[in-house]
């Protein structure tokens, strides 16, 4: 009798494979917005301005930001309206100045000006979600992370390391059943840039240069 496939074993050596080829495709893929590693703030606001925006503008516009206000303890006494003015070239000004305000706040004053390190005191600080706290965790403090942004919800799906599966917490879910942890952090940095060099969400993928068109699924 043939034995049948066991899915999630299946699903773990494409991913190994996955991950393997990537590694050899982007040796060097990092997270994209510019931060110093010992300011992890900065990242915190970086993520909150890079919703809806591109990482490059968000680089530029943190530069103005942090010269008029170039620590927490600047930013957490700075009124909303001033933040605003500054970040609002990345869009959603109002709400995303009302966040950075507010989470420089709380570090302020409930962590002496530093980032926490655990996923859950993370989601406790305003306008910090999974996305944010896992980049935090695996950029910064070299935890495990997997960061489900529209790259890697989309190249997932397509590959083939989840089945139909859009909504950011759960693809997380199921990608932590399939890649070892210490992984997750820097395939998430290839797959958004295969996803911005390859495999597009606006243009047709270009599956016939794709280091991945032996193992992919093409669920396109
Ligand atoms: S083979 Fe095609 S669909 Fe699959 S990852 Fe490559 S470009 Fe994307």
């Amino acid at each position: 009798m043939r034995k049948t496939k066991d899915p999630l074993k299946e699903k773990k050596e494409l991913a190994l494979k996955v991950i393997e080829l990537l590694k050899e495709e982007y040796p060097s893929s990092d997270c994209t917005l510019t931060y110093d590693r010992d300011q992890a703030w900065k990242l915190l606001v970086s993520v909150r301005l890079a919703a809806q925006c591109t990482d490059a503008r968000v680089n530029v516009v943190v530069e103005d930001l942090y010269k008029e206000f170039p620590d927490v303890e600047a930013l957490a006494n700075a009124e909303v309206s001033e933040i605003e003015r500054l970040v609002r070239p990345c869009g959603l000004g109002n709400s995303k100045a009302r966040d950075i305000s507010a989470c420089m706040k709380m570090l302020r004053d409930q962590y002496h000006g530093k980032v926490p390190d655990t996923m859950e005191e993370l989601l406790k600080l305003p306008g910090v979600g999974r996305k944010s706290a896992n980049l935090v965790l695996g950029d910064v403090y070299g935890k495990p992370a997997i960061v489900t942004d529209t790259h890697c919800i989309r190249l997932s799906n397509r590959i083939g390391l989840v089945d139909d599966v859009k909504e950011p917490g759960k693809v997380e879910k199921e990608l932590w059943k399939i890649i070892p942890p210490k992984e997750g952090n820097a395939l998430c940095h290839r797959l958004v840039d295969h996803g911005r060099a390859v495999c597009s969400a606006r243009t047709k993928p270009a599956c016939e240069k794709c280091c991945l068109k032996e193992i992919c699924k093409k669920r396109i």
